[in-house]
C-alpha cells in the first residue's frame, strides 16, 4: 500500500509542488485510503488520531476541489468548513493548509475563542474559501452575521470524540442546521464510541470507511511506568523525576488548570523552568509556551488535556501523568505524545490510592498491566509507601504462582526488580 506516492493521486501540480517543499513523499496509510475516494467526492467516516497524517488526508482533496472549481469570493461566504474542538488544533490545521496552498489562490482563515474577534472579522470580510473554526466562536460569528454557511460544499468534523467529551455536541448540531444538505462530509474521530457513531450516522451519506486506529493503541513503543504515590507526595516525586537530565523533554499532565498553574510555580521555585498551557491562558501565552517547548528553551510543559489536544511536538522523551485521567482513552492520547513516529518514549503515571480505579479501566483498554515502579533511587527521601491493589480482571486461577508473582511485583516487592528493567535509563 505504502509504495504509493503522492504523485499517484492525480493531485494538481501546485499541490504536489507544495508537498515536495515540505518533504512529503510517501503518503501515510490514512492518506492512501482516504485521498482517492475523497477526490471522487465520497463522504468519509474516518477513525484516526492526531499523528497519523489525517489533516493532509482531508485537506488535500478540499484544496484540489476548490482550486479546480474557482469561484468569486463573497464576504463571509464559506466554501469549506473544518470544525475542530480546540484552538491549538484549529491553529495547527490552518498552518498546514497554508503550507499546502502555498502555490494556489485558495484562502484559509482560522477563528477560535479566547482572543478578540476584530482581526478575525476583518479577515473574514476580505473573503474566505476554507474556514477552520472551534464551535463556540463559529456560532458567535454566525449569529453576528459575519459568517454564512449556506454555500458550504465540504464540511469536516474533526476529533468528534473529543467534541463529545467537551460537551460540544449541541453546538455541532446547531452548526449542522446552517449547512446545506447537499455537501461532502468528512467525519473524523480518534475513537468511535456509540454516541459518536450515532452522530456520524446523521451526517454522512454512503461514506468510505477508513480505520487506522492501531489494534493495540500506541503502547508498543512506549515504556509505561506506574508509581503509587500519596497525593501529597506527588509534586516532590515529580520534581525528583524532572531533575534527572535524561528527561530531556517532558510533557506533564494535570487534571485542572489550577493544578497546572500550581505545578509550574512549584517547579520554578525548584529551579526547573516550566511553562503551562491550559484554557485560561491567553492565546499569545499559549503560543509562546509551545514555541519555547518546541525550541528546547524549556524542558517541561505542564498541560491540561484539552489544551494539549493536537499538540504535535517531536522528541518528547517523557509524558508524565501527575494526575490519572478518569477516561481511559485520554491516557492513550496522553502517552501517545511521546514515541512519535516509532521512536522510543517513556510514560510515568503517578497514581494515588483514589485513582486506582482509573488505572484499572486503562489497563483494560490497553489490554496489559502497567508495570509498577516504586523503589527508585530518587525516592529514598520521599518515604514512598507502596499501595496494594487488585488486578484489573480476575484471573481464572487466582492461586497460580505467576499471578502471585505479578501481584507482588505490583506492590514493589523484591520479585518485581528483575522485570522492571533499567528504569533510570
Ligand atoms: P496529523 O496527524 O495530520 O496531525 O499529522 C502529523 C504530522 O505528520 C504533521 O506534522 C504532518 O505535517 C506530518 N505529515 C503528515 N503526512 C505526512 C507525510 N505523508 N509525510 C511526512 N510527514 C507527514
Amino acid at each position: 500500500m505504502n509504495s504509493e506516492k503522492f504523485s499517484d493521486f492525480g493531485l494538481i501540480e501546485p499541490i504536489n509542488h507544495a508537498l515536495r517543499d515540505i518533504d512529503y513523499s510517501i503518503p501515510t496509510p490514512v492518506q492512501v485510503q482516504a485521498i482517492p475516494p475523497l477526490l471522487a467526492g465520497r463522504d468519509l467516516l474516518g477513525c484516526a488520531q492526531t499523528g497519523t497524517g489525517k489533516t493532509a488526508a482531508f485537506a488535500l482533496p478540499i484544496i484540489q476541489h476548490l482550486a479546480k472549481n474557482p469561484r468569486k469570493r463573497e464576504r463571509g461566504i464559506v466554501r469549506a468548513l473544518i470544525v475542530t474542538p480546540t484552538r491549538e488544533l484549529a491553529a495547527q490545521i490552518h498552518q498546514n493548509l497554508n503550507m499546502y496552498c502555498k502555490y494556489l489562490n485558495v484562502r484559509s482563515i482560522v477563528v477560535y475563542g479566547g482572543v478578540g474577534q476584530s482581526p478575525q472579522v476583518k479577515s473574514l470580510n476580505q473573503g474566505v474559501d476554507i474556514l477552520v473554526a472551534t464551535p463556540g466562536r463559529l456560532l458567535d460569528l454566525i449569529g453576528q452575521g459575519y459568517i454564512k454557511l449556506q454555500n458550504v460544499e465540504i464540511f469536516v468534523l474533526d476529533e468528534a470524540d473529543r467534541m463529545l467529551d467537551m460537551g460540544f455536541i449541541p453546538d455541532v448540531r446547531r452548526i449542522l442546521n446552517y449547512l446545506p444538505r447537499k455537501r461532502q462530509t468528512m467525519f473524523l474521530s480518534a475513537t468511535m464510541p456509540p454516541k459518536v457513531v450515532q452522530l456520524a450516522k446523521n451526517m454522512v451519506y454512503d461514506p468510505v470507511r477508513v480505520d487506522v486506529t492501531p489494534e493495540k493503541p500506541v503502547v508498543e513503543f512506549i515504556e509505561q511506568r506506574l508509581m503509587m504515590v500519596e497525593v501529597r507526595q506527588k509534586s516532590t516525586v515529580l520534581m525528583n523525576i524532572l531533575k534527572d537530565q535524561s528527561v530531556s523533554r517532558a510533557l506533564v499532565f494535570t487534571r485542572t488548570k489550577h493544578g497546572a498553574n500550581k505545578l509550574v510555580k512549584l517547579l520554578g521555585r525548584a529551579d526547573i523552568p516550566a511553562q503551562g498551557i491550559h484554557g485560561n491562558k491567553g492565546q499569545a501565552a499559549r503560543q509562546k509556551a509551545m514555541a519555547d517547548f518546541k525550541a528546547g528553551r524549556i524542558r517541561v510543559l505542564v498541560a491540561t488535556d484539552i489544551a494539549a489536544r493536537g499538540i504535535d511536538v517531536e522528541g518528547i522523551s517523557h509524558v508524565i501523568n501527575h494526575d490519572i485521567p478518569n477516561i481511559a482513552e485520554t491516557y492513550v492520547h496522553r502517552i501517545g505524545r511521546t514515541a512519535r513516529a516509532g521512536s522510543h518514549g517513556i510514560s510515568i503515571s503517578l497514581c494515588s490510592p483514589e485513582e486506582r480505579e482509573f488505572i484499572r479501566d486503562i489497563e483494560k483498554l490497553i489490554r496489559q498491566p502497567i508495570p509498577v515502579v516504586s523503589e527508585t533511587p530518587f525516592l529514598i527521601n520521599v518515604q514512598l509507601k507502596p499501595v496494594e491493589r487488585p488486578m484489573p480482571s480476575r484471573p481464572k486461577n487466582p492461586r497460580s504462582s505467576s499471578t502471585q508473582n505479578r501481584n507482588r511485583s505490583r506492590q514493589g516487592g523484591p520479585s518485581s526488580q528483575g522485570s522492571r528493567g533499567n528504569w533510570r535509563r
